[in-house]
């Protein structure tokens, strides 16, 4: 077994004193949390506010904010550093029942100053940690450190976007980081976007101004006002059958409903197929139908394809629809040399979703939505007299409040700006690199694993693939990629979660799309550019380990029945179903 050896508890060097903590914690904490007393944060010299005695209750602003905010973040810092060496790997070992009662006993345990350290700790512990190479399930980030100091100065500051007086250099920041990002897409300068809170507010925000501009012209009618028309053709939304979900939510959402939304063919890949695209907008077109909009995606949630972005832009145009496309995932794919021509016609987009929180290492929630012309966002117009009132406007006073869904709104941007400082468009390519390459060397570690099956070749950084269990009864112990596909389901969607279970690693487990069993596929989203392709191979040789465990747990199950059939029968009486796992204890060590 080459898998890593977890630390337990009782592993950590210091002792316990009960509360879970260790006692260097404690004494540390405790240390830090004295020096930031109750006065921290108070200005000397000054009248000492009503609230000043209270411990806990200092402020993070102003001249005095870091003096306060250090001693506590030392402590927080110390807790995460703790936190994670007691988990000791990409996931705590514990059921979740098991996890849930030990937060639920930390978090009533939890009192005063010492809330911050020991509840960090708890979270530190309780985390999937995707800087830990062996959790690659989801399109979930390792963040970057420099983002999340970045983050930091934006939490301490709490300046909000709704308007100027709220965040006057973090509106101009926006507006520039906004200008650079229209430009990485392939827009001119009459692009304009916002920060949300990802891929599925973006696609919301699309999708309403394509039903405003669209389904409004169409009917004569201001959509935005009057709402949706209840006679006139029906409003048709065209993407994959692999697009994200929350395509058909904002369908819902926006009044159209989600049987708007026509699901078009894809391939193997799962990439949308042109001729269905054209087939499905010419049946509708021929019914009396209006399409409203085509939602292309670069970057498929579970294989990381990339429609045929050019063919979507010239149907859409051809029969008149927006031309929305989601790269949540994808758009990292922009700031890579090797990579960005995947996305060849993405400027051609009336509207386009980024998540930076995905390709992009920064901590959530770093959505970008961009439009290729300002004017087309004016049925999202607002103006709140006591945010953005006219006259302030024409006195210079820019406000971004007509841009959003929201009205607060956390200063998002500024960590990505930082990066992008920071990190330059190469350097951050370079990271997108890196999981590119790891996704290719994955691919080919499953390809040469005699129990692993790849789906498809990556193109970004994520594979479908899964574990293919031995034919029941086979002596000679081939894979067998044919027979019970209901079991290949059954075996894998179980691996994942004794993976987790053991806290060894964080896989992804998703179906292909269509019907009947067979179809359930492990996943890997390498996200993670400090992991090496030995942390790949690691990960998989712990699903094929997880794999052969679980064949040898349902053998010894159905062996297990059958004894107990019998004997039951000669007793006379039933027997109970067993559901405790015997893995590793019967059959012999086997290589993998
Ligand atoms: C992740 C993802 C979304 C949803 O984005 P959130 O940031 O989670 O809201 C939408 N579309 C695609 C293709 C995605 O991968």
């Amino acid at each position: 077994m080459t898998g890593r050896v977890r630390a337990t508890e009782a592993d950590v060097p210091a002792a316990r004193d009960g509360s879970g903590r260790s006692e260097t914690l404690s004494a540390l904490v405790d240390g830090l949390l004295t020096a930031a007393g109750p006065g921290a944060g108070t200005r000397p010299g000054a009248a000492p506010s009503v609230a000043a005695p209270l411990p806990g209750a200092a402020l993070s602003g102003s001249a005095d904010g870091p003096g306060a905010l250090e001693p506590l973040l030392r402590a927080a810092l110390a807790a995460l550093e703790e936190g994670a060496a007691r988990r000791g790997g990409p996931v705590p070992a514990l059921e979740p029942g098991e996890l849930a009662a030990r937060v639920a006993r930390e978090y009533a345990a939890a009192r005063g100053t010492e809330a911050l350290p020991r509840l960090a700790s708890l979270l530190a512990y309780g985390s999937a940690d995707p800087a830990d190479p062996l959790c690659a399930a989801h399109l979930h980030c390792p963040p970057l450190a420099v983002a999340v100091a970045a983050d930091l100065a934006v939490s301490a500051l709490n300046p909000s976007q709704d308007s100027w007086d709220q965040a006057p250099a973090a509106t101009t920041l926006e507006t520039l980081l906004l200008a650079e990002l229209a430009e990485l897409v392939g827009y001119g300068g009459e692009a304009a976007g916002v920060l949300t809170s990802g891929g599925t507010e973006s696609n919301l925000m699309g999708l309403m101004l394509a039903r405003d501009r669209v389904l409004g012209r169409a009917s004569g009618r201001q959509v935005e006002l009057e709402g949706v028309p209840r006679t006139g053709p029906r409003p048709r939304v065209f993407t994959s059958a692999a697009a994200h979900f929350s395509v058909q939510r904002a369908a819902a959402l926006l009044g159209l409903g989600e049987d708007a939304v026509v699901p078009v063919g894809i391939d193997h890949a799962q990439r949308m197929d042109p001729g269905a695209l054209a087939g499905a907008l010419k049946r509708c077109a021929d019914a009396g139908e209006l399409p409203v909009a085509v939602v292309a995606t670069a970057g498929t949630t579970d294989t990381g394809t990339v429609d045929p972005l050019p063919e979507c832009a010239r149907l859409a145009a051809e029969y008149g629809a927006w031309f929305h496309v989601d790269a949540a995932y994808g758009g990292g794919a922009l700031l890579s040399d090797r990579l960005a021509p995947l996305l060849d016609g993405v400027e051609l987009a009336d509207s386009v979703s980024l998540d930076w929180h995905k390709l992009g290492w920064q901590p959530v929630a770093a959505g970008v939505f961009l439009v290729r012309r300002a004017e087309t966002y004016a049925s999202l117009a607002r103006r709140a007299v006591y945010l953005n009132p006219r006259d302030d406007e024409e006195a210079g006073y820019p406000s971004l409040l007509g841009l959003s869904l929201r009205t607060t709104r956390r200063a998002d941007g500024f960590s990505i700006a930082v990066t992008l400082r920071t990190l330059g468009r190469e350097g951050l390519g370079r990271l997108v690199d890196a999981c590119h390459d790891l996704a290719l060397a994955g691919a080919a570690a499953v390809r040469a694993h005699p129990r692993l099956e790849l789906h498809a070749d990556p193109v970004l950084t994520a594979f479908l693939f899964r574990y293919v269990p031995r034919e029941e009864g086979r002596a000679d112990r081939r894979a067998d990629h044919s027979a019970d596909p209901a079991r290949a389901d059954r075996i894998n969607a179980a691996l994942r979660r004794r993976l987790l279970r053991e806290g060894r690693a964080v896989v992804g487990r998703t179906e292909l799309p269509g019907e009947g069993p067979g179809r359930v596929r492990l996943k890997l989203t390498l996200l993670n550019p400090h992991a090496t392709p030995a942390d790949v191979e690691r990960l998989l040789h712990a699903v094929a380990e997880a794999g052969l465990a679980e064949e040898r747990a349902e053998a010894g199950l159905a062996e297990e029945r059958a004894e107990a059939g019998l004997a039951g029968k000669r007793a006379g009486e039933g027997a109970g179903e067993r559901t405790g796992e015997r893995a590793g204890s019967r059959a012999e060590e086997e290589p993998l």
